[in-house]
């Protein structure tokens, strides 16, 4: 396997399986893999292409007041669970390789991505969009993987191979949870022990929703306020946004059907969890 860390390298890398006649599928993550990153990873071998795994903390995506500087960085233990998954190579670039110091285009996704994790995170998927476009410069790849923990990010993304016609097919992998149902994510590594025994509380909070639709609720601001009911009786918890919506457009709605999605986003002290679960 293959650790490769500049842009020019790995489009020589991607050009030469290419003209050997395989394809290429690409897994994007920050690093800090776990049994999640690993799921991806299983999908993206199913495709018989050659495996990537993009290992990259994007600052592009992170606010000043965020962990870009603290987020959870072992290439060393990335590289050795990649081995074992048989991955291909693995594209770790530097700041410098990804971003010129004075960069000044952008990608952005003007609609799905403006509401919930884009209205509390001004800059996040303009980084997102950013960097996935790059990525795909970079790696040429015929699939991505991309995990449905992300769902608001799944759908730019999609939306963005769309509209800018990249010749890439996006994979989506649903979410892989701990025994307690909380979703696994390299920011659990900043739980405490009591925080993290209360980390599940978003996961029951979608079960709840999800209970109360099978039973006939389809109001969608009580169900959100039965969920945000559930993510505040934990006392480490503090509700972010607790809404259902629509499960394509990711518009708010009066009446939940089918097929839309419950999202929540909670602090757990001070750490920020994402969850969602489609109805
Ligand atoms: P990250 O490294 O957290 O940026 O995530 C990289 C990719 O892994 C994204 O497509 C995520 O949606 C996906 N991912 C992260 N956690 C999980 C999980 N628990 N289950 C499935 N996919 C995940």
């Amino acid at each position: 396997m293959n650790i490769i860390r500049s842009v020019s390298e790995m489009q020589a890398a991607a050009a030469a399986v290419k003209a050997a006649g395989r394809r290429i599928a690409l897994v994007p993550t920050m690093g800090a893999l776990h049994e999640g990153h690993v799921a991806l990873i299983r999908a993206a071998r199913t495709k018989g292409a050659a495996v990537a795994v993009s290992i990259y903390v994007n600052p592009a995506q992170f606010a000043p007041t965020e962990d870009f500087k603290t987020y959870p960085r072992n290439l060393e233990a990335d590289a050795a669970l990649c081995r074992r998954e048989e991955v291909d190579v693995i594209f770790a670039p530097t700041d410098d390789e990804m971003y010129r110091a004075d960069a000044s285009t952008w990608v952005e996704e003007s609609l799905l991505a403006r509401r919930l994790e884009g209205e509390r995170r001004p800059h996040f998927f303009r980084g997102v969009c950013t960097v996935v476009a790059k990525l795909f410069h970079i790696c040429q790849p015929d699939v991505a993987v991309f995990g449905q923990k992300d769902f608001q990010q799944l759908r730019v993304v999609q939306r963005l191979v769309r509209d800018l016609n990249f010749p890439v097919e996006i994979l989506p992998v649903p979410t892989v949870r701990d025994a307690d149902g909380l979703a696994l994510s390299s920011r659990n590594q900043y739980l405490d022990g009591l925080e993290r025994a209360q980390a599940s509380v978003l996961y029951k909070a979608l079960n709840v929703a999800q209970d109360l639709f099978n039973q006939g609720e389809t109001n969608a601001h009580r169900l959100g306020a039965a969920m945000l009911r559930t993510i505040e009786f934990a006392p480490a918890a503090r509700t972010d946004y607790a809404e259902i919506v629509d499960g394509e457009t990711l518009a708010p709605l009066h009446e939940a059907k089918r097929g839309d999605v419950a999202l929540v986003a909670a602090y757990i002290g001070k750490t920020r969890l994402i969850d969602n679960l489609v109805l």
